[in-house]
């Protein structure tokens, strides 16, 4: 049987990050009011749009920068955020599951700093005994992980309908994919079964149920044109 790694995401699909950020949100209001509040969002979203990718510290520091007074309070809010709270009830069990069939890699968009704290801070990093890859994008580093895992064929797991049609067109070895129907950017397909995804499960604990084996076996090598190869 090829080896499998299962390339896990971490927001909405293990954690209800949509809730820890709405969480987050009542924190920065109670502790800058509702200007600091909103000058806070808006540079969290210009570092967004600048790099391309949520980035924590930056987000911090600019903001720190401009408001020298503030204490630690800020900082802590977000580096010491109880994350293990927003765990979804069956994701320890399925990240268990799924490392008795394969390798199984926590793989995360954003910075290195705050994402990783966040993925062992909430427990989900213990859980697959630190196979951690937290990248910018992950579709661009896609032959490094299938080198780091030593993987013949991937299964990734998303609730993001582009991050799996990216992994899906641009993989260096088969791939199939489960679409996590969870949180808001899921929500941006039509329900019901989408076509993007080999798979699509309204919940992560479905993964408790389904056959590894026949999902694993619908992984297939990418068609690519010469421009993208
Ligand atoms: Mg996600």
């Amino acid at each position: 049987m090829p080896r499998t790694a299962f390339l896990v995401d971490v927001d909405n699909t293990l954690l209800d990050n949509d809730g820890a950020k709405n969480e987050m949100d009542r924190r920065v209001a109670s502790l800058l009011g509702e200007q600091g509040r909103a000058e806070f969002w808006e540079t969290y979203e210009t570092v967004r749009s600048e790099l391309s990718v949520v980035d924590i510290p930056l987000t911090l520091g600019r903001f720190v920068a401009k408001h020298p007074g503030l204490g630690p309070e800020l900082a802590d809010l977000f580096m010491r955020f109880p994350f293990r709270e927003f765990v979804y009830p069956s994701s320890l069990e399925v990240l268990q599951r799924l490392s008795g069939f394969g390798v199984v890699a926590i793989v995360s968009d954003g910075d290195a700093i705050y994402q990783s704290v966040k993925i062992y801070r909430s427990g989900l990093g213990q859980a697959v005994d630190g196979l951690v890859i937290v990248v910018p994008h992950k579709e661009e580093s896609l032959r490094q992980i299938a080198a780091a895992s030593a993987a013949e064929r991937f299964v990734v797991v998303d609730d993001k309908p582009a991050v799996i049609e990216r992994i899906s067109a641009r993989s260096p070895i088969p791939v199939a994919s489960i679409f996590v129907r969870q949180g808001k950017y899921a929500a941006t397909v039509a329900p019901g079964e989408w076509s993007g995804a080999s798979m699509t499960v309204s919940s992560i604990s479905d993964l408790l149920d389904f056959d590894l084996e026949s999902i694993a076996s619908m992984a297939r090598q990418p068609v690519r044109d010469s421009t993208t190869a």
